[in-house]
């Protein structure tokens, strides 16, 4: 007779595998699903979402979660039935008329924001987003919570944090971040305009998909396409897909937007096999797997060294394109800082408050102080405070993003705590791998991806995320790092005293 833990890791497994078809169902709505496809593709994911959910709510489940959890002492097996106790006891909260209706609301609601964005009209997607609110204020009704609904689905992406410890990290990073654009935008600008070109997209495509290969994203085991809103997602063991955007006129943006995605895949891709169909393997919050993107994207492929390597290779990309253009210069455009109203294109400096406008927008629709209808308007405002800017219309505003189509409030402030832990770690990693600035500028990044598999990636969810940042910088997350290693930089990109 199997023991207890045994069959918990049968069902796991099994559970795993269907949350990869779930994956790919998903995968395929977003890439390659025709239109037409959508009501059809909407019932599907429900039925497997309730199929998913009547398993793990399974009261069998929860009886061989307590027979397990008196009967193991191993510390692997221990944190093993953390997380599952932790998934089912989120999930078991939720009636499951209440998961088919979020799931059914959320797919419509999907084809429902992409429509509305293209009409550039907020009104279209609001009875949607109306539904989404009102299902998900029941969530958190189910899941219970101190202060405010909000706080009840922070877990689900950041373990640990609620409303106010976001706000005791975001709030010093924010100011920060608004007293820097204040200098910058006093100091002369840099030379952006040699970037207003035509940027042809197979050779973005080439160039792009080179870098992803040589910062160590194994594409035997990846393929990227082609969507609106950039995204990885791992289908399986040896399938991790990521996706980018392009634009004739941008170069940076879907090379920046590979590299991000790239980085994600590398940490999936890091998983060890050990951990293969268990609840461990995961990463343990989406600001730690957000610390991954950032490190490639932000520490790495914005830093000089790895342009002394990559400038002349970009130039051969684009013959003509760049040839008058000195590297310095090019470093210094690819670190421009300029307020914009989109957050997956914003600098360094900007990104942050982005983040924290969307992380008050979310605070306000749940304590009830603003209505789905008056977004736009709050919107607007906050980015003419925070950014100095005239949203003109709401594709460029309060649309941009995906995340409330698909009911993920909460999930905002986890793009801060990613940069907030990424901080934490490149001051670690680049002071411990050894010639690190070399390793950069030799396209040798095996040594800095050798880092991160083994203080970050091998882990997968054994540790929790402020663990895992305590056991390798023996600090709890704090904002401090970024806000130095911003005004470090931008005061050197930027002249300023
Ligand atoms: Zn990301």
């Amino acid at each position: 007779m199997p023991t207890a833990f045994e069959q918990l890791a049968d069902f796991y497994r099994d559970q795993s595998d269907l949350g990869g078809v779930a994956a790919l169902l998903s995968w395929d709505q977003q890439t390659y699903m025709p239109p037409r496809g959508s009501e059809a593709r909407a019932r599907q994911s429900a039925a497997l979402d309730l199929i998913l959910h009547s398993r793990l709510a399974d009261p069998r489940i929860g009886d061989l979660l307590a027979e397990a959890g008196e009967k193991e002492t191993d510390p692997w097996r221990l944190a093993w039935l953390r997380e599952l106790r932790f998934v089912r006891d989120r999930r078991v909260r939720l009636p499951a008329e209440l998961v088919r209706e979020f799931s059914l609301a959320t797919s419509r609601a999907f084809s429902e924001w992409v429509a509305a964005r293209k009409a550039r009209d907020f009104s279209r997607f609001a009875p949607s987003l109306e539904h989404i609110v009102a299902l998900t204020r029941q969530k958190a009704e189910c899941y219970g919570y101190t202060g405010t609904p909000w706080n009840a689905l922070v877990p689900d992406y950041e373990r640990g944090m609620d409303a106010d410890s976001l706000k005791a990290l975001l709030t010093p990073l924010a100011d920060a971040s608004r007293e820097l654009l204040r200098r910058i935008l006093d100091a002369p600008p840099v030379e952006t305009r040699f970037l207003e070109q035509k940027w042809d997209i197979a050779q973005q495509r080439e160039f792009g998909l080179r870098v992803a290969r040589d910062l160590g994203y194994d594409m035997r085991a990846g393929r990227q396409d082609v969507t609106p809103h950039p995204f990885c997602t791992t289908i399986g063991r040896g399938d991790v897909r990521i996706t980018t955007r392009y634009s004739e006129s941008s170069l940076l943006d879907s090379l920046m937007a590979t590299i991000h995605e790239s980085g994600h895949a590398m940490y999936e891709q890091g998983m060890p096999e050990s951990l293969e169909g268990s609840p461990l393997a995961e990463a343990p919050s989406m600001g730690m797997h957000e610390s991954q993107s950032r490190f490639w994207e932000i520490r790495v492929a914005h830093s000089r060294p790895f342009w002394e390597r990559y400038y002349p290779i970009l130039q051969q990309y684009f013959p003509g394109h760049l040839d008058e253009v000195p590297l310095e210069t090019f470093y210094r455009a690819v670190n421009r800082v300029v307020p914009g109203l989109t957050r997956v294109e914003a600098d360094e400096v900007c990104y942050n408050l982005h983040v924290v406008i969307r992380f008050t927008i979310e605070l306000e629709l749940f304590d009830g102080s603003l209505e789905v209808g008056g977004l736009p308007e709050r919107w607007n405002a906050l980015y003419r405070e925070y950014l100095g800017l005239d949203v003109p219309d709401d594709a460029a505003g309060c649309l941009q993003d995906v995340h409330w189509s698909y009911g993920a409030f909460g999930y905002f402030p986890t793009y801060s705590v990613g940069n907030i832990y990424g901080a934490m770690i490149a001051e670690k990693l680049e002071a411990e791998v050894p010639k690190y600035e070399d390793a950069l500028r030799s396209g040798n990044f095996a040594p800095i991806l050798a880092w991160l598999r083994e203080n970050i990636h091998r882990h997968g969810s054994i540790y929790s995320a402020a663990e895992l940042v305590e056991r390798m910088t023996g600090k709890a997350p704090t904002a401090q790092p970024l806000i130095t290693h911003l005004e470090r930089k931008y005061g050197e990109v930027y002249n300023l005293r």
